[in-house]
């Protein structure tokens, strides 16, 4: 908007018309103090100024505009019909005036000054807007440095104070911060903290987290600078994220020894008593399955000794499970693998069921037709007899079970026992073929020692299968897997 200011009412006119004419808005005052007030509610971005008017005259109100800081940048064209000697001229200029022109004005002049003028007011306009994002934007930035630094130094607090190696990070891994603890095992900031040469090396996991923007959980052992031991440690290090982006890493060395220790020795202990146990059960069994052999059907102390025999198959099962677990601790759990037929391995463990289980039936629904896999036929029969096992144990007077087989559109064996039982709550499911997990609700289920799908795991895991388990509390569940079919 253009304000017009000028004390004679034709002069507004004409001036009005001809900048009205190309489409300029304008606005009009009649003297100085009038134009004073309307700069006050009004922005505008040219003013062309009479130079001789009664009262205030057009230098006076230059000046005050020019000394005010909303005002003071509005571009000033002073008109004049008598003033057109150089001090006054001068003096324009000096009040905050761009421009002088003298009248009789030469509309095309006027015209082309205020285009230029309203231009430079634009493009100035525009500059000062950047200036003022520019500006908002670098204290923006400001404050968030500093809340971060608020922030680290906080955390940097809190990592002083707790038991555990504690470090931060920079998102691109470099670390910036480690607590006391970190020097009981490296000497520096610099040099991360070196673990067992028999493990994979935490340098190159950390350089992989960093990489993959992932966390991190891993049991590591690290050495003690002190005494050159070392002590196994849980290594968890979290991406700090701000707005969906990784600004800090933090990370922590959590002294599981003590623990890992016990473990090692219970396993060990298990190892040793399932042995001992072992050898005296062998000939318990050889010697009852002598008895049952000399024994009539009809003898009246038959059924004490078919009765001998199930305990003692069942405790022999344990041992040898307990003495798997122990296997698959040391990693000797071995076992060749080779061409199988999957449907006579899974008929001739489904038979053999059947005779323990009379009361339940064992359906088949579809087979193998005739296809191979590689796998190690006494292992596998172990998974399905667990399997099915289970299923029977966990069903309250189960009446049957499903044995599906099916090819997948992959072309893979796909197998799975369903059952109609008291099925899994959902938060146990993840954790069901962990080590010694049973479900939590003990009261309701049978016992056992929750070792069974363990092993079933590690064998599945031995042959490329995948596997799982989908199921419904209340309804029932349904374990399966998957595994590749042998092709020559
Ligand atoms: P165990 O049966 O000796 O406890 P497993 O490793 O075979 O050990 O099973 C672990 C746990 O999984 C069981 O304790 C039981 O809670 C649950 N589970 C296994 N199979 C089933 C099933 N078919 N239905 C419901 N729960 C099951």
């Amino acid at each position: 908007m253009i304000l017009i200011v000028d004390d004679r009412p034709e002069n507004i006119f004409s001036l009005r018309s001809i900048l009205e004419l190309h489409s300029f808005p304008v606005d009009t005052a009649s003297s100085g103090e009038e134009a004073l007030k309307k700069t006050l509610k009004q922005k505008y971005a040219l003013i062309i100024l009479d130079v001789q008017m009664p009262g205030m005259d057009g230098f006076e109100v230059a000046e005050i505009l020019s000394g005010n800081s909303n005002t003071k940048d509005i571009p000033i064209i002073f008109l004049s019909a008598v003033s057109t000697e150089k001090k006054f001229i001068t003096k324009g200029y000096n009040s905050g005036a761009i421009d002088y022109i003298i009248k009789p004005i030469d509309p095309d002049i006027l015209l082309l000054k205020v285009k230029t003028f309203m231009r430079l007011y634009e493009q100035n306009r525009e500059l000062n807007l950047m200036q003022e994002n520019l500006r908002s934007e670098i204290e923006f930035r400001k404050k968030t440095e500093q809340q971060i630094q608020e922030k680290a130094q906080e955390l940097h607090g809190i990592l002083e104070a707790i038991p555990q190696i504690a470090f931060t990070a920079t998102s691109t891994g470099l670390i910036d911060f480690v607590n006391d603890n970190w020097y009981l095992y490296s000497d520096s900031i610099t040099k991360f903290i070196e673990n067992h040469p028999d493990d994979l090396p935490v340098k190159e996991q950390w350089n992989e987290v960093i990489l993959s923007g992932e966390a991190l959980e891993t049991v590591v052992r690290i050495c003690r600078l002190s005494d050159k031991k070392y002590h196994y440690h849980l290594l968890t290090v979290i991406p700090v994220k701000e707005n969906g982006t990784i600004v800090k890493w933090v990370g922590t060395f959590t002294d599981i020894n003590e623990q890992k220790l016990a473990v090692k020795r219970k396993d060990e202990f298990l190892t040793i008593a399932s042995h001992e146990l072992k050898t005296p059960l062998t000939s318990i069994k050889a010697y009852v399955q002598l008895l049952d052999a000399i024994t009539p059907a009809q003898n009246d102390k038959k059924p004490y000794v078919d009765r001998t025999l199930l305990q003692v198959n069942k405790l022999d099962s344990l041992i040898n499970d307990l003495l798997d677990i122990s296997r698959i601790e040391s990693g000797k759990l071995k076992f060749d693998v080779r061409e199988t037929d999957f449907d006579t391995v899974t008929e001739r463990t489904l038979e053999m069921l059947q005779q323990i289980y009379r009361g339940v039936s064992i359906r088949r629904d579809g087979t193998a037709g005739g296809i191979k896999v590689l796998a190690n036929e006494m292992r596998l029969e172990q998974v399905l007899i667990n399997f099915i096992s289970n299923a029977v144990k966990y069903t309250p007077a189960a009446k049957a079970v499903d044995v599906i087989t099916r090819i997948q559109p992959d072309g893979k064996l796909y197998f799975a026992i369903k059952d109609y039982g008291i099925g899994i709550p959902e938060k146990d499911r993840e954790s069901i073929f962990n080590k010694f997990f049973r479900v939590s609700d003990a009261e309701s289920t049978p016992q056992g020692l929750g070792i069974g799908l363990y092993i079933c795991s590690e064998i599945l895991r031995r042959h490329n299968a995948d596997f799982g388990v989908e199921s419904e509390l209340g309804k029932g569940s349904t374990f399966w897997f998957t595994l590749p079919v042998f092709k020559q």
